[in-house]
């Protein structure tokens, strides 16, 4: 944020342990790990899931079919009974804040978080064939796992555009035994792929797309430049997949290609396992890191990244209390003129009021004994 733009900018004043800044699976599931920890938590969340135009989130278990809106709302209610907020908002930018963050958000207000999760998804690049927009999601599809059952042993089509539709051609297959592959901008198969192909029944068109032909706002067919047409109900595509994440470039934090099987498919947030990334207090995950999990992936993803975020958080903490413990332990220099002070009757070696040792296993122990304690705090 720009001092133009702080200038005009509403900061509350409220520090949150953790800003979570998107609201899909990977976040809702981060804040109900945070909130369930106990943890001050807001999730802002645009409401752009990428899975938005589907009927259903299939492949989640327990919730087969739910609508992606209606899964979402149960997590939003669900993280709000742990205390959990929720804003819709886009969150714009964020800086460093002594040690923890300043969001900022379109709307002209700013929060402070210790600690941010970034859970924000990606955006599908859709290839440029008119009509695949508007099927995209319904009968223009990516992933067999998510859609392979309700187009079942239909007439499929596999838009070529890059050296990995070969591999989605064989792998549609599994759904139906009519697939075609447009070969349209992607290369051409070698003798190995040919024969697979064939051997599998899937058969190859050469020639480029021109458009998708529609009836009744449902997919028809394909029509090549070359005016054929041929009848399809389902074309699966490969989307580029971009993590919306440009806003934390101010933050130093790079997004690197994503490389399936030697193609780059896309752009992500590089994290470890635990969704802990290159910039200090910054976690992230869902589909900005892993573009290709499903929605029960990104939900895993959010919850390990939450337990990390507070686990860091309790690090944090602890450090800051032993400090505090010890700078009470420091003898304070003696006020100037100050009488010194007398210990009470029989307590001669008493220490002062308000000062006390370092923690010590060994006194602990002792002191324990002496009051006879069953447990003895298992020193
Ligand atoms: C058409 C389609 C159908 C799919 N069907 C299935 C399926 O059936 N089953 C399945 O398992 N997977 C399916 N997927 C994949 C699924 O969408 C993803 O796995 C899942 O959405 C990833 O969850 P996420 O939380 O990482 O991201 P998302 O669900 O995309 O959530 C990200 C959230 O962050 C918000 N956001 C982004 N930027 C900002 C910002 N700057 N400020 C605030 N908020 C922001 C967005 O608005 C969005 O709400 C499908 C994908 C597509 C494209």
């Amino acid at each position: 944020m720009n001092e133009a733009a702080t200038t005009d900018t509403t900061v509350e004043a409220k520090v949150y342990d953790a800003v979570v800044v998107g609201g899909g699976a990977a976040g809702l599931s981060g804040a109900l790990a945070l909130s369930r920890a106990r943890r001050s938590v807001l999730v802002i969340d645009s409401r752009r899931p990428r899975n938005a135009p589907s009927d259903g989130v299939h492949v989640y278990l327990g919730r087969e079919g739910t609508p992606p809106s209606e899964l979402m709302a149960d997590g939003r209610e669900e993280i709000r009974r742990y205390g959990a907020e929720v804003r819709t908002g886009e969150v714009v930018s964020a800086e460093r804040d002594g040690s923890g963050f300043l969001v900022a958000l379109a709307d002209g207000t700013a929060v402070r978080a210790r600690r941010l999760l970034v859970t924000t998804g990606l955006v599908d690049g859709l290839p440029q064939v008119p009509g695949v927009a508007e099927l995209w999601g319904s009968d223009v599809l990516h992933c067999p796992y998510c859609h392979g059952w309700e187009v079942r042993d239909q007439r499929i089509g596999v838009l070529s555009t890059g050296p990995l539709a070969v591999h989605q051609a064989l792998l549609w297959r599994q759904w139906s035994d009519d697939v075609t592959l447009f070969l349209h901008t992607g290369p051409e198969p070698d003798d190995e792929q040919y024969e697979q192909l064939a051997a599998r029944g899937i058969a190859v068109v050469d020639g480029t797309v021109h458009e998708l032909v529609r009836a009744d706002g449902r997919l028809a067919g394909v029509r090549l430049d070359s005016g054929r047409v041929f009848d399809i109900a389902a074309l699966a595509v490969a989307t580029r997949m971009n993590a919306r994440a440009e806003w934390l470039t101010p933050l130093g934090l790079e997004l690197a290609e994503q490389v399936v099987q030697g193609t780059v498919v896309g752009r992500h947030i590089p994290a470890d396992p635990l969704g802990k990334t290159a910039v200090p207090g910054v976690w992230a995950a869902g589909n900005v890191v892993e573009v290709s999990g499903q929605v029960m992936v990104a939900a895993a993803a959010g919850l390990r990244a939450g337990a990390a975020v507070n686990a860091d958080l309790i690090a944090e903490d602890t450090r800051a209390a032993v400090a505090e413990r010890r700078a009470a332990a420091e003898p304070g220099p003696a006020p100037v003129g100050a009488e010194p002070e007398l210990a009470p009757v029989g307590a001669a070696s008493a220490p002062p009021r308000g000062s006390y040792a370092p923690f010590s296993a060994r006194d602990e122990r002792e002191v324990c004994e002496r009051v006879g304690s069953a447990g003895r705090h298992r020193l």
